[in-house]
């Protein structure tokens, strides 16, 4: 058995010093205190945060299009996770030119043994007809638990494949996501700017203004009320989508939805940046003004959003000096799947704006129970997988990318100091991360 002593145990219920016991892959016994017997292994986290282990439920590892492929693959990618106290990932499979089951097949062998924390897949709808509604329900008896559309970019698909896409999904109980952003409204906005020789970086964020999101976020939101069935925004950028959920929630719509560190802390005068430095931060939704960053980090406090995930999509530097001379040209994304648990921590609890218990929801409990892995996952709970973080509350550390995992040569974050650090992190019982180092790689699993 392995004893997890005296460590602050952050519950559903509260924060609660005592002892977790851990038998094989499982946690056995929560409480106060409890007796060590000979050949336990015993470690000592007394002054130091116990927390289930973070759920990512957006991650772009090993993803190609044509414009790029990323620099993460399953195995950088989950190496970052794992040390940064992530235990499970989301990422998206692409049907690109296969049916649904092709493509969840296909992404499930790509990850297989390649995988230092848990994993599971959104699936992409890509398009929409009678072969792909067909194979939804198959793709969740293969274990999909979400979907997502696009509303801009050479993926997405119309108003009304979304709608037959949310209608095919309800049987399924499966969630439904979609990037929002008025597709045609971009194209209008960057031929525009094309006309004018606007192609710096500084001119990504005008071209797809809070506007094209918010319109998008609307209409998203009422083809759910048209098919009488919720959805999930991913990853809200702006101050004006926030509004567009809010006041559509105040009329009875469901809608869940998420946000990610970018647009908790960082803005559009990154953009600014001199020798195409700003091109580092091209993602879409863009960055935004100040105003947003504040409002949002309000929205967390106010309990908005259900969870808090990092759209991991990375790209290297010389990736991202494809758009010298022409913005988009350059691949949209920004890593954070290794630095997601700790500024979060840092912003929010060390700051003392929610309390660790809101954070774990967050972080771990509500994607757990979004994404159908509770109560296998997301909670310090007898009977639930033993994937468990270890904090330390006290200590400061500088943000740098020479410490990051990922292949990202660059963090968004770098130079941050942040309060918090992960120390040991636990993977259904494997003590895989030791003091801060990868100790057991490759042992992630696929979630039913
Ligand atoms: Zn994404």
């Amino acid at each position: 058995m392995i004893l997890i002593e005296q460590g602050y145990l952050v519950l559903p219920t509260g924060v609660m010093q005592g002892t977790i016991a851990i038998e094989n892959d499982t946690i056995v016994e929560v409480a106060p205190h409890i007796e060590a017997k000979p050949g336990d292994v015993r470690i000592d986290a007394k002054g130091r945060y116990v927390l289930p282990g973070g759920i990512d439920t957006h991650t772009h590892f090993e993803m190609t299009n044509a414009f790029a492929t990323t620099a993460d693959d399953f195995e950088s990618g989950t190496k970052a996770a794992i040390m940064g106290g992530t235990t499970t990932i989301i990422n998206f499979a692409s049907p690109f030119e296969e049916s649904l089951l092709e493509g969840l097949r296909r992404d499930k062998k790509r990850a297989e043994g390649r995988c230092s924390c848990d994993y599971k897949f959104h699936m992409e709808i890509l398009n929409m007809n009678e072969q792909v509604a067909a194979e939804i329900p198959k793709v969740v008896e293969e274990g999909v638990a979400s979907f997502k559309v696009y509303m801009a970019y050479s993926f997405s698909i119309d108003d009304r494949s979304i709608y037959e896409a949310i209608k095919a999904i309800a049987p399924t109980g499966a969630l439904v996501a979609a990037h929002c952003e008025n597709g045609a409204m971009i194209a209008a906005k960057v031929q525009e700017m094309r006309a004018e020789g606007d192609t710096e970086a500084k001119y990504h964020p005008l071209s797809k203004p809070d506007t094209i999101e918010a319109e998008a976020m609307h209409r998203f939101i009422r083809l759910g009320e048209l098919a009488d069935y919720p959805v999930h925004i991913v990853h809200v950028s702006s101050a004006a989508g926030l509004d567009v959920i809010e006041e559509r929630r105040k009329n009875g719509a469901k809608v869940t939805c998420e946000t990610c560190p970018q647009y908790l802390l960082l803005t559009d005068e990154l953009y600014n940046q001199p020798d195409g430095k700003g091109l580092r931060y091209i993602l879409s939704p863009p960055l935004r003004k100040q105003r947003d960053v504040e409002i949002l980090q309000a929205a967390v406090e106010r309990g908005v959003f259900q969870t808090l995930c990092t759209d991991h999509c990375n790209y290297t530097l010389a990736q991202k000096a494809q758009g010298l001379g022409d913005f988009t040209k350059t691949p949209g994304g920004l890593p954070g799947v290794e630095e997601r648990m700790i500024l979060m921590w840092d912003m929010f609890v060390h700051s003392g704006r929610i309390d660790p218990v809101e954070y774990m929801k967050l972080t771990s409990e509500t994607p757990a129970k979004l994404y159908g892995l509770y109560p296998k996952k997301g909670t310090l709970q007898v009977g639930s997988d033993a994937d468990i973080v270890i904090l330390s509350p006290d200590v400061t550390e500088c943000m740098t990318s020479d410490k990051t995992h990922s292949r990202s040569d660059y963090t968004p974050y770098e130079g941050m100091t942040v309060h918090g650090r992960i120390d040991d992190v636990f993977l259904r019982g494997h003590h895989v991360v030791q003091d801060r180092k990868l100790v057991e790689a490759y042992k992630g699993e696929f979630q039913q």
